[in-house]
C-alpha cells in the first residue's frame, strides 16, 4: 500500500448532482462501497456493474450450498438489483463486462455477455473491486467436463447438478487451503469420499506447520486421504466414466468431480491495460484510501495489494472482512472524508468436519520468511472451558510475541470449541497494539461453560509474560537434537512409558522435591510435561533451587505435533 499522499492533487469534479461514480463488481467490495457511498452522498449517480448475473451474493456461502448445508440458492443473495435501485437508488447492471477503460476520456466500455454489444460509459470516479479468480493452471486435463472451481453461484450450481447427474461417489480436491477445506468439508456430507491433493507438506498453508497436525490428523480421522507434498501433473478422462488425477509423483487418484483450490489470483487486466500501477505481489497498488495512482479510480477487494501491520511488507489477502472494509473506506474518500485502511493482520478461520482452525498476524515461518528475529513463542493447550465442568475440550494454542516490548505478533489455534473466540480477542489486542501483559491483564467473560477464572486467552498472555520476565525461560524446539541439555520428563511414571521424547528421563513432579538432588546441577535442564504447566512448577522449584532450566513450551503434546510435521526428531 502506497504511503496516503495528503496533498495528492486530485482533479476530482466538485460534490455536485451530475458526479457519477461507476463501480466494476457488485459484490463483498463493490457492494459496499456503493451502499455506503449513498448513505452519505444522495446527489451522486451510482452505477455498479457486474459480469455475473447476480450483485451482493453471499461468496462464503458457496460450499455449504454445494453441501445442501444451505439448499435454498435464494438464501445466498444478500441484495437484490430491485433491492440496490428501490432502497439506495443505485442502478445496477448485470450480465455486462467491463472491457476497458480509457482515463484519459474517463469512459469505460462495456459489453453485454449475452448478446456481444458493447456500449460506453462517463464516469467521473471509478471503483475497482473486481476481485480474484481462481487458478487455473495451465496443465493437460484442467478443462475436462467434471473438473470445478467455486467462485460464483453458476458455479456451485453446477457442482450440485454434476454430484446428482453423476451419481457421484468420489472428488479429489486439488489444494488444502480455506476455500479446498470448505469444499471438503461439504463433499463429504453429499456422501462423496475425498482425497485432498496438496502440494506442501501441509494444508491449511498460513498455519506453522505444526498447527496444521491437528487438522491433517482430524481429516484423517474422518476418512479423507491427504496426499501431501505432492502437486497436481494432469487430469485424465478414465475409461468408462469419470476422471483421474495424476499427481507429479505420478500418483493416480481416481474421482468422479475434481474441484480446484488451488488459489486465487486478483483480476488485473482492466488495470493493466489502464495503466494503473501494478506491486509486487500482483495486486493494484492503492493509498490508505483505497486510491489508485489515477486520481480518479479507487480499487478494493481482493483485487488491491495491502500493507501487512505486523511485517510492514506488501500483501494481497482475499478475504471478505478486508474487501468490505475497504469498499467503506473507499466511499468515505470519494465523498471527500478523511478514513484510512490500517492495512491487514490476516485474521481468518476455517471449520472443517467440527474443528475450528483460526490464526490472525504472523506466523513464525511468516516472521522468518519476512527477515524478522526478536520474537518468542508459547504453546498451550488449555480446555476450552473450566475442567470441572462437563464437556471441556482442548485448545491448541501457539502465541508468537516481540521479545523487546512483550507486542503480540500473531496466534494460531485449533480445536472443536470456542477457538475463534480466543484469536478474535487476540485479533483486537493486535490491532491496538496490545501485548502479552495485555493478555494476562484482560476481562473477559466467565462462567463455567463459556470459559474459565484464567481464560486460554490470560493464560496465553501469563506464558508470555513469563518468558520475557524470565520465571519461565522457554528452550526451542527446533534444538532438541543438537542440545547437551538434560532432557527431564516430569509426569508420572504411567505417562512417561507410553510414549516421551527421545533421550528424555523421567523424575515426576510429584517427586522432584524429594529427589532434586539427584539432578546434576553444572548442566542446562530442559523440562517437559505433558502441555507445560508441570513443566513450568519444576522450572520454577529448579531455579530457585540453583538450577538452569527450562520449558520445553506446549509439552508432549507440541512435541507429537512437532515431530508429526517434521520439525523435532
Ligand atoms: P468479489 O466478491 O469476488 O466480487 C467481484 C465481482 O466482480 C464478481 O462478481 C465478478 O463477476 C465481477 N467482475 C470481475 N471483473 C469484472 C468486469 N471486468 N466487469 C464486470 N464485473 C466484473 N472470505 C472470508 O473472509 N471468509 C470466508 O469464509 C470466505 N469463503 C469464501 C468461499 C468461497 C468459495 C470464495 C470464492 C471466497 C470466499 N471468501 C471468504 C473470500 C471472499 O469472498 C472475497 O475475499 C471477497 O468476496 C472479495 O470481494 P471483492 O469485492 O474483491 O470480489
Amino acid at each position: 500500500m502506497k504511503e496516503q499522499s495528503e496533498s495528492r492533487t486530485t482533479d476530482l469534479p466538485s460534490m455536485d448532482a451530475r458526479r457519477r461514480v461507476l463501480i466494476v463488481g457488485g459484490v463483498a467490495g463493490g457492494a459496499s462501497c456503493a451502499a455506503r457511498l449513498r448513505r452519505l452522498d444522495e446527489s451522486v449517480e451510482i452505477l455498479m456493474i457486474d459480469r455475473g448475473p447476480y450483485v451482493s451474493f453471499a461468496n462464503c456461502g458457496l460450499p455449504y450450498y454445494v453441501g445442501n448445508v444451505i439448499s435454498d440458492e435464494r438464501k445466498l443473495l444478500v441484495a437484490s438489483r430491485e433491492m440496490f435501485h428501490e432502497r439506495f437508488n443505485i442502478d445496477v447492471q448485470t450480465d455486462t463486462e467491463v472491457i476497458g477503460i480509457d482515463r484519459s476520456m474517463r469512459t469505460v466500455t462495456m459489453r453485454d455477455v449475452h448478446t456481444g454489444n458493447t456500449r460506453t460509459e462517463r464516469y467521473d470516479v471509478l471503483v475497482l473491486s473486481p476481485g480474484a479468480a481462481p487458478i487455473r493452471p495451465a496443465l493437460p486435463g484442467v478443462d475436462l467436463p467434471g473438473v470445478f472451481a467455486v467462485r460464483t453461484i453458476p458455479d456451485s450450481r453446477r457442482i450440485r447438478s454434476w454430484i446428482t447427474d453423476h451419481n457421484a461417489r468420489s472428488a479429489v480436491v486439488v489444494g488444502g487451503g480455506f476455500i479446498g477445506l470448505e469444499m471438503v468439508e461439504n463433499l463429504i456430507h453429499r456422501e462423496l469420499s475425498v482425497a485432498i491433493l496438496e502440494k506442501l507438506p501441509q494444508v491449511m498453508p498460513p498455519l506453522d506447520p505444526e498447527m496444521a497436525v491437528p487438522l491433517m490428523e482430524h481429516l484423517a480421522a474422518k476418512g479423507v486421504r491427504l496426499h501431501l507434498g505432492d502437486g497436481l501433473a494432469r487430469i485424465e478422462e478414465r475409461a468408462g466414466a469419470g476422471l483421474v488425477v495424476v499427481a507429479e509423483s505420478c500418483a493416480r487418484l481416481p474421482a468422479d468431480l475434481v474441484i480446484l483450490a488451488i488459489g486465487v489470483r486478483p483480476e488485473t487486466m482492466l488495470a493493466k491495460d489502464a495503466g494503473l500501477e501494478i506491486g509486487p505481489r500482483g495486486g493494484i497498488v492503492v493509498d490508505a484510501q483505497m486510491r489508485t495512482c489515477d486520481p480518479n479510480i479507487w480499487a478494493v477487494g481482493d483485487v488491491v495489494e495491502v500493507q501487512d501491520v505486523l511485517t510492514g511488507q506488501e500483501t494481497v489477502l482475499p478475504l471478505a472482512g478486508p474487501a468490505n472494509r475497504q469498499g467503506r473506506i473507499a466511499a468515505e474518500s470519494i465523498a471527500g472524508r478523511a478514513a484510512r485502511f490500517r492495512g491487514v493482520q490476516a485474521t481468518a478461520v476455517v471449520g472443517v468436519l467440527g474443528l475450528t482452525v483460526a490464526s490472525t498476524g504472523a506466523s513464525e515461518k511468516g516472521l522468518r520468511r519476512a527477515g524478522v528475529t526478536g520474537f518468542q513463542k508459547v504453546y498451550l493447550h488449555p480446555g476450552h472451558h473450566a475442567g470441572y465442568y462437563p464437556g471441556a475440550r482442548e485448545i491448541h494454542l501457539k502465541l508468537v510475541f516481540s521479545v523487546a516490548d512483550g507486542r503480540i505478533l500473531g496466534a494460531q489455534a485449533v480445536g472443536f470449541e470456542g477457538v475463534e473466540k480466543r484469536i478474535d480477542v487476540i485479533a483486537t489486542a493486535i490491532q491496538f497494539n496490545g501485548t502479552v501483559h495485555d493478555l494476562a491483564e484482560a476481562e473477559l467473560c466467565y462462567a463455567p461453560q463459556f470459559g474459565a477464572a484464567k481464560d486460554p486467552v490470560n493464560l496465553a498472555g501469563m506464558l508470555g509474560e513469563n518468558v520475557l520476565n524470565g520465571d519461565m525461560p522457554v528452550a526451542d524446539w527446533s534444538e532438541l537434537e543438537q542440545t547437551d541439555a538434560l532432557l527431564l520428563d516430569v509426569r508420572e511414571v504411567d505417562e512417561f512409558s507410553r510414549g516421551h521424547i527421545p533421550k528424555a528421563i523421567n523424575l515426576p513432579l510429584s517427586q522432584l522435591r524429594s529427589r532434586y538432588r539427584e539432578l546434576p546441577n553444572a548442566r542446562d535442564i530442559w523440562v517437559c510435561c505433558a502441555v507445560g504447566q508441570r513443566a513450568y512448577f519444576a522450572t520454577r522449584f529448579l531455579t530457585q533451587h540453583g538450577y538452569r532450566s527450562r520449558n520445553l513450551s506446549g509439552g508432549y503434546t507440541t512435541y507429537k505435533a512437532l515431530k508429526a510435521a517434521g520439525l523435532a526428531p
